[in-house]
């Protein structure tokens, strides 16, 4: 059976990832996001509200599961057994950022794991968490860019805030 981790901030999920997961679900024949619980940034939602959010929208999805992790990507896969990372490419900026991570988890895993790319089907290409915050603080229009389930979330938030 062909697993892979898609891994990720989802501070909060958007279409994009949606669309990701929609996608990668149709290549492989299990995956499991996975929120990194990053001690390094301040996210907005908690691990465990973005893992129950992340849970909601793909629950008509049965070979998707959804999982969090701390510390190395490497070594949260190897002792799931899986060795393929899912990553979304928006722009060059992207494609940067991530060649650096990608090829970094094939140094610490002993050339073991590989990431594998999906490009993000255009009309999602300008989607971002951050982009959704900012809108959201504003009271800006969130409709093509995140679940109804989300947008509530993120309103809720920014009323107590
Ligand atoms: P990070 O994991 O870098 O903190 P995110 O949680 O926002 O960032 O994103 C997780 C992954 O999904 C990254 O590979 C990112 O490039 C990708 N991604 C985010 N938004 C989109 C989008 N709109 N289209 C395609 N891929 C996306």
């Amino acid at each position: 059976m062909k697993a892979a981790v898609y891994p990720g901030s989802f501070d909060p999920v958007t279409y994009g990832h949606i669309d990701i997961i929609k996608r990668s679900a149709e290549i492989f024949d299990e995956l499991i996001v996975s929120v990194l619980d990053n001690k390094n940034k301040t996210p907005l939602f908690s691990v465990d509200e973005r893992v129950k959010m992340l849970c909601e929208v793909t629950k008509d999805m049965p070979n998707v599961k959804v999982d969090s992790f701390s510390g190395l990507l490497t070594d949260y896969c190897r002792d799931l057994g899986i060795h393929v990372a899912i990553r979304g490419l928006r722009a060059i900026t992207d494609f940067e950022y991530e060649l650096q991570i990608a090829q970094t988890n094939k140094i610490l895993s002993h050339g073991e794991f590989d990431t594998v790319f999906l490009t993000t089907s255009l009309q999602y290409s300008y989607l971002s968490s951050s982009a959704v915050k900012e809108i959201a603080m504003f009271g800006g229009d969130l409709s093509g860019s995140v679940p109804d389930l989300v947008r509530d979330r993120l309103l809720e938030k920014y009323r107590n805030h």
